[in-house]
């Protein structure tokens, strides 16, 4: 059996601003005909857009009648950030087959997510898809009120305007629900690095508790994305490791080069 990852080609349909830093695009045609949601709701793809090989990764928005739904967040510099304020639309892209990581275990009795602007995707549909109580803290630097469903509870976070990101620490201030749960994070890798070593030595969690992955590598120059994780993500799970344990390794090889 063939080990290689699918591809598909799509046309940009839509695009829509959703707030300052936030763009919409809607992804359609007959290349999408096979695609298939993996169900998970933090599912990713791997966006390559013309003229490029490297890909970046965008969390599956929604997957309705034909048409991808990816929200792409704008920042000063970067590939896909120059490409979606370009003339985008009617476009061709390439997109990888969708992958996902969050896993609550059996029993879970409520659900925190933390994270950025990029994570704000994956936290949108993760709060429609789960049951439990679920309590959201979001660093974001625009104003995104209705973006979430109204019935989640939301502590929304300034983002800080030197760009440092503060989630780590603040992370270390919230009061937790009683019992067991699932904990979920997603942003900047530096950041995310710093919260496994709290969530692993202060509060002691199984790795099966909680799920913390680098979205994106903190820096000022326009550096292109060196690690892929699709590969590292299929040797980890073929050597039988948690996902979080892939995501640890990912962060390793980033920061590493
Ligand atoms: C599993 C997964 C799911 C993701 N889902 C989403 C999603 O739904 N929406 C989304 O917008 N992003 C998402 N991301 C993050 C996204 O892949 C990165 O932000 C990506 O680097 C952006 O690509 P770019 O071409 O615009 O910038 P790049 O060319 O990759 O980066 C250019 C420069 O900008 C900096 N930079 C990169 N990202 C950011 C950022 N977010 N904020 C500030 N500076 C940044 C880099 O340090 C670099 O210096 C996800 C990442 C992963 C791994």
């Amino acid at each position: 059996m063939s080990t290689r990852a699918r591809s598909y080609d799509a046309q940009v349909l839509r695009r829509a601003r959703v707030s300052d830093h936030l763009v919409r695009i809607v992804l359609g045609g007959p290349g999408l005909a096979d695609f298939e949601s993996t169900g998970i709701p933090d599912e990713w793809v791997g966006l390559v857009v013309p003229g490029q090989f490297q890909s970046r990764y965008y969390t599956v928005r929604s997957w309705e009648a034909g048409e991808l739904t990816l929200d792409v967040v704008v920042h000063d510099v970067g590939l896909v950030t120059e490409w979606v304020q370009g003339d985008c639309v009617g476009d061709t892209v390439t997109l990888t087959e969708p992958k996902g990581s969050f896993a609550p275990p059996a029993g879970a009795a409520w659900v925190i997510l933390v994270g950025d602007l990029t994570a704000m995707p994956a936290m949108a549909r993760i709060t429609t898809a789960v049951s439990v109580p679920t309590h959201v803290w979001a660093e974001v630097p625009d104003d995104l009120g209705g973006y979430l469903p109204a019935y989640s509870t939301v502590h929304w976070l300034d983002a800080p305007h030197d760009g440092e990101s503060r989630l780590a620490t603040d992370v270390e201030t919230i009061d937790w629900p009683e019992g067991d749960g699932y904990f979920w994070m997603a942003g900047e890798s530096a950041q995310m690095r710093a919260i496994r070593k709290h969530l692993m030595r202060e509060r002691r969690l199984p790795s099966t508790a909680y799920d913390v992955m680098g979205y994106w590598r903190g820096g000022t120059t326009r550096q292109p994305r060196a690690v892929d994780p699709g590969p590292l993500w299929r040797a980890g799970k073929a050597a039988g490791k948690s996902d979080d344990e892939i995501w640890a390794d990912y962060d390793d090889k980033v920061r590493d080069g």
